[in-house]
């Protein structure tokens, strides 16, 4: 099936919710004034934004800007196969888009939903202020 901004939307907003997701907050703030960019037609439902800059937006991560910074994320899913949800930065800091896929980068059904964290790569991840 076709990869859409509201599949993207759907993703972002999965990962919102989860409260093992340590930048949820920022994410949400970050994708609310995003534009999408570009969406894989492979099957996945990868896509790539950008985020328009303006005050009191913080980095996604802990770590310094970087090119292509991102944190992988692994959610048991309701299809079989865990979710791996890859979420990339740009050298500002800002969300530039995420890979999601299911098991080893196939095809994402679309009626697929997260359940729990399985792995989250969390030395780079930054937590909301609170
Ligand atoms: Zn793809």
């Amino acid at each position: 099936m076709a990869n859409t901004a509201a599949k993207a939307a759907k993703w972002v907003m999965a990962l919102v919710r989860q409260a093992a997701v340590p930048f949820a907050k920022t994410l949400q703030d970050h994708f609310s004034h995003a534009t999408i960019t570009a969406l894989c037609e492979c099957g996945c439902n990868s896509f790539q934004c950008e985020v328009q800059e303006r005050p009191g937006l913080t980095p996604l991560f802990e770590v310094a800007p970087v090119e292509n910074a991102c944190v992988e994320l692994v959610f048991a899913s309701d299809v079989g196969d865990p979710i791996t949800m890859i979420v990339h930065t740009d050298p500002r800091g800002l969300l530039a888009g995420m890979d999601v896929f299911l098991g080893i980068q196939e095809p994402v059904p679309d009626d697929a939903s997260i359940g729990d964290l399985l792995f989250i790569s969390a030395t780079r991840a930054r937590a909301d202020r609170r």
